[in-house]
């Protein structure tokens, strides 16, 4: 659900709009009835089941907005219940007064109404930023009814998101297809359902079963023989043609006197299993966030004791990019007093720690990742204060710099007086006082009672001591720092002599 929380489109208008259909093959923009991808879906839903809308029927700005977007900006399916019937849903939704919409509803009898094009924003998921990447489809329910949702309508919506996904190379997974309850709220992320908190599709949604149908429309599995050796690669959880993302569990199905099954990686053994059930890493996901984005080789080596056989095909791993910008300091720069650090990052953090010399010393789960460093807690010297960030996925990054605290060197610190511990002072005295350090003021106290302040160097007061009672007096000097951070302070004890000694 982090995933769901980037940047806002820039514009909503896309330039560059595809000359049309007739080269599918290069398309990359969308008409307004979205021809390829309308011809997908009437291929892939049966007769009359699908309608197209027809131009201008819904009021664009009151419903949806009209955007010319590229099938590859949408990165996310969202998956809704209507809370009513088919045709009441569609008339609702078509009526200017919702201010609302979605790009398909789906009803229980696998009939589908298209609302708005693929390329328009349908006003959907009451979170802008999730309206302008994801399409939203309604399915005819209630959310909570327990007697759920039909056969063929989870296939007629598995279609619709089988075909789009392909299209867009979202892959098929619960972090890109996902409920309504998913999409966080705009003003507080860690709510879900939207800025009106919807709970759809909720529990009776059948999920699983849902995700299995849209894996198979999408990419339909090859079943591999090698009868030749006896050996049979009879399936793979990962297969030709897929876009994956994130972990992605690869097991296989191996018929035959089969030894063992070894497991590559763009040409690199990566695992070796000896026992069926056959499976990548004992049965620990493949972790394409390890995998540069594109496409990479995957292989299936079967052996048995006499001949082998393999399978080779192409994936593509398409992971949302999630990257953190250097640590804003320059290698061996001064630093002192509190500074603060900030971690910027494309895609959005769960998870962000500020550590000094490989030690967390703060952390932050929430943008703005900014954190105030507090030097004057380490030690004077070469320090390592780095940043990580941990994706939803998993995904860690980092990003650390050698700079050298000196707190030293801006501390204020007294470093001498005029007037010296124990003496006796008479008439005017001169009271000049020495620092160091970046220092705002000195204040000069009498008996507790600041007498005078200086505010540039030299730092100076004259003290008319002939006003002041003769015998002991108790001296203060302070040293303020910028903004009252850091102080620095001394106590003098002097007599004032009576006016017979200043005589
Ligand atoms: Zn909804």
């Amino acid at each position: 659900m982090d995933l769901l929380t980037g940047p806002v489109w820039p514009q909503i208008r896309y330039k560059g709009r595809g000359s049309g259909g007739t080269d599918l093959g290069s398309m990359t923009h969308l008409r307004r009835i979205s021809p390829v991808v309308f011809a997908a879906l009437a291929l892939a839903l049966p007769g009359a089941a699908l309608a197209a809308p027809s131009p201008n029927e819904l009021a664009a700005n009151t419903n949806y907005t009209q955007a010319e977007r590229p099938m590859d900006a949408i990165r996310f399916i969202v998956i809704h219940v209507t809370e009513g019937g088919f045709g009441g849903t569609v008339a609702w939704l078509r009526d200017p007064r919702a201010h609302a919409s979605a790009n398909f509803v789906v009803g229980r009898d696998g009939h589908v109404q298209e609302l708005v094009p693929l390329h328009d924003i349908a006003w959907h998921a009451g979170n802008w930023a999730v309206n302008t990447r994801s399409i939203g489809i309604e399915n005819v329910g209630f959310t909570d009814d327990p007697s759920g949702f039909t056969g063929p309508e989870y296939r007629a919506a598995a279609k619709i998101a089988a075909v789009v996904a392909r299209r867009s190379l979202i892959p098929i997974d619960r972090q890109h297809i996902i409920g309504h309850s998913q999409v966080p709220d705009p003003d507080d992320p860690l709510q879900g359902g939207g800025i009106d908190r919807h709970t759809d599709p909720g529990t009776y949604w059948h999920w699983g079963y849902f995700m299995k149908l849209v894996q198979r429309f999408a990419y339909p599995q090859k079943w591999w023989r090698a009868k030749h050796v006896g050996l049979d690669i009879q399936s793979s959880t990962v297969y030709g043609g897929q876009v994956v993302a994130g972990h992605v569990p690869w097991r296989t199905k191996v018929g035959g006197p089969v030894r063992r099954v070894s497991f590559l990686v763009d040409g690199k053994v990566r695992w070796v299993d000896h026992l069926a059930p056959f499976a990548f890493a004992g049965g620990k996901p493949l972790n394409t966030t390890t995998l540069r984005n594109g496409k990479h080789r995957l292989e299936l080596r079967a052996y048995g004791s006499k001949a082998w056989t393999r399978r080779v095909f192409t994936i593509r791993v398409r992971n949302e990019p999630f990257t953190l910008a250097q640590v804003a300091f320059k290698p061996r720069q001064q630093v002192s007093g509190v500074v603060p650090v900030r971690a910027i990052f494309t895609g959005t953090p769960v998870r962000v720690q500020l550590l000094l010399d490989g030690r967390e010393i703060d952390h932050d789960t929430s943008a703005p990742y900014l954190f105030k460093w507090d030097t004057r807690r380490a030690k004077d010297g070469p320090h390592t204060i780095a940043l990580t960030g941990r994706a939803p996925d998993g995904r860690l990054v980092r990003s650390a710099v050698t700079v050298v605290v000196n707190n030293a060197a801006v501390l204020p610190k007294i470093v001498g007086s005029s007037i010296a511990n124990g003496v006796t002072v008479s008439d005017v005295e001169h009271w000049l006082v020495q620092v160091s350090g970046k220092v705002d003021e000195v204040e000069f106290s009498v008996d507790g009672v600041v007498r005078g302040t200086a505010t540039a160097a030299p730092y100076a007061w004259d003290w008319d001591t002939t006003a002041e009672t003769p015998g002991p007096h108790q001296l203060l000097i302070r040293a303020v720092g910028p903004n009252g951070t850091a102080a620095a302070q001394q106590s003098l004890s002097v007599t004032v002599a009576g006016p017979a000694a200043a005589g």
